[in-house]
């Protein structure tokens, strides 16, 4: 197994960059903006108001930071290096090499936010979103284990697991420890808080009954958020969090789904039948779960934003590599006629424009300022791209785009997910509506 400088928790402290790695795609980085950086509170959780941007002179949206320009390129290389290999295999297996788990707790990357001394990297935000593009540059199966690890379930425990579970949890969150978050149902998709997991309180904790449907890394993960209502009566406002770690009794899988795209990523039907946890695993307060919900994926929408510019990006890549090295016909290679090169130059605009609104939701979150309608901008606009991208993609590959020897056909199947998880396309353009019309109405 290779083994690579490892980029976290220590990046903080080294600028160095590994040699070999590839373009950055328009992303730049200058020394100075670390300084800036630093000013602009760019440590995740814990401070929740606006940031004073007014003395920072404003810098491209592309700029990365010292830290994060090192994660974006270790992630690159390790991606392109260990995960590459594996991609095709594991798609067809429809399952998640544990050795490339293994190594993702290695490099770092499934703590990236976690404060150092829980043994995470304690890194900002935006270093989490540049790893998650990075990673779904080469596979976005690995990508999403990455971004619900982080931007969900390791973001809930920071803001509100009790300082005993942050003891508990956190140093397994980022060194051997994968996490799910279980929101949606089999009646609740769309309508999350319609869930109907119920949660009972007992002598010693809770005891929760139900069921919960599509959950991401559930085959790999021993550590669950399970929301449940706890109090019918009052609705939505009854729904609370709680911890639940595999091998609780009457905790199950009941189903592992087979699906059209990211199948390396597992999604499975969980049972909860009379799983006894007790006091302390409750998740901050109770009847606060729809808030705790609706923030993380506030925030986790970013993350899926993220790995949908990577995608198109990947397959962008894959696809003109060929185009303008191998494939000729006419005498000329096929990237060069007048045809191909504007559809080509028309998906890269639309990457980077999916990629400013990206980074861009994500230093507003950084800074405390509102991002809810710049992260579903985001989410809906870099969904969208990913798919229109790795379509043509394909149609540019021709023949050899269709079949399962390349990754092109992956890629295109892989985007479908962008507009269904974390909110579908709908739902982003309702949030995005919403919040204009609040906006401009007298
Ligand atoms: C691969 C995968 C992984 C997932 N991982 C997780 C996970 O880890 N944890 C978790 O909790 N959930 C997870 N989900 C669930 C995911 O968040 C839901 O699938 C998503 O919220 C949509 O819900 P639904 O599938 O029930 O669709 P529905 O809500 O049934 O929607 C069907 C259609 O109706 C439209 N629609 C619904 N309501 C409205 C409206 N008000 N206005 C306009 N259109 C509307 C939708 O846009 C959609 O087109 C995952 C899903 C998948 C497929």
């Amino acid at each position: 197994m290779k083994s690579f400088t490892r980029v976290l928790p220590h990046a903080v402290r080294r600028t160095t960059r590994l040699s070999g790695a590839v373009p950055r795609l328009g992303r730049t980085q200058k020394p100075a903006f670390a300084a800036q950086c630093a000013a602009r509170h760019l440590s995740t959780t814990p401070h929740l108001q606006e940031v004073d941007l007014t003395d920072i002179p404003p810098t491209p949206i592309t700029h990365l930071s010292e830290v994060e320009a090192a994660m974006a390129d270790t992630v690159q290389k390790f991606a392109n290096e260990v995960i590459l290999p594996k991609v095709r295999e594991m798609d067809e297996a429809e399952a998640m090499d544990p050795s490339v788990v293994e190594q993702l707790f290695e490099q770092g990357l499934m703590g990236v936010e976690i404060p150092e001394e829980y043994g995470g990297a304690g890194m900002n935000f935006t270093a989490a979103i540049v790893g998650i593009e990075e990673l779904a540059r080469v596979d976005p199966s690995v990508s999403v284990m990455v971004d619900v690890h982080n931007t969900l379930v390791n973001t809930a425990v920071l803001k509100w697991a009790s300082p005993a579970n942050k003891k508990k949890y956190l140093p397994r969150l980022a060194t051997n420890t994968v996490g799910s978050f279980c929101l949606s149902e089999p009646v609740s998709g769309s309508d999350a808080f319609a869930l109907a997991t119920k949660a009972t309180e007992t002598e010693n904790g809770f005891k929760l009954n139900g069921s919960k449907m599509w959950i991401t890394n559930s085959m790999e993960a021993d550590f669950f958020i399970v929301f449940a209502n706890l109090d019918p009566s009052k609705g939505y406002k009854g729904i609370t969090a709680f911890i639940v770690e595999k091998g609780t009794k009457g905790f199950s899988i009941a189903k592992k789904e087979k699906k059209l795209g990211i199948k390396a990523s597992s999604t499975c039907v969980i049972n909860l039948d009379d799983v006894e946890i007790p006091k302390e695993n409750l998740l901050g307060e109770r009847g606060q779960g729809y808030k705790y919900a609706i923030s993380v994926l506030n925030e986790g929408r970013i993350g899926i934003a993220a790995q949908m510019t990577g995608l198109a990006l990947g397959a962008w890549e894959n696809a003109v590599k060929y185009v303008w090295n191998d494939r000729k016909q006419f005498g000329r290679l096929v990237g060069e006629f007048q045809g191909m090169q504007h559809q080509i130059a028309q998906s890269y605009t639309e990457i980077s424009a999916a990629r400013a609104l990206v980074y861009n939701a994500a230093r507003k979150k950084e800074a405390g300022q509102d991002f809810i309608v710049d992260a579903a901008m985001a989410k809906l606009y870099a969904s969208q791209v990913a798919g229109r991208v790795s379509g043509l993609a394909i149609e540019w590959m021709g023949g050899m785009g269709f079949v399962r020897e390349g990754l092109a056909e992956k890629y295109w199947r892989d985007s479908k997910i962008g507009a269904i998880y974390e909110g579908t396309s709908n739902i982003q353009l309702n949030t995005i509506a919403k919040l204009l019309q609040k906006e401009y109405t007298a």
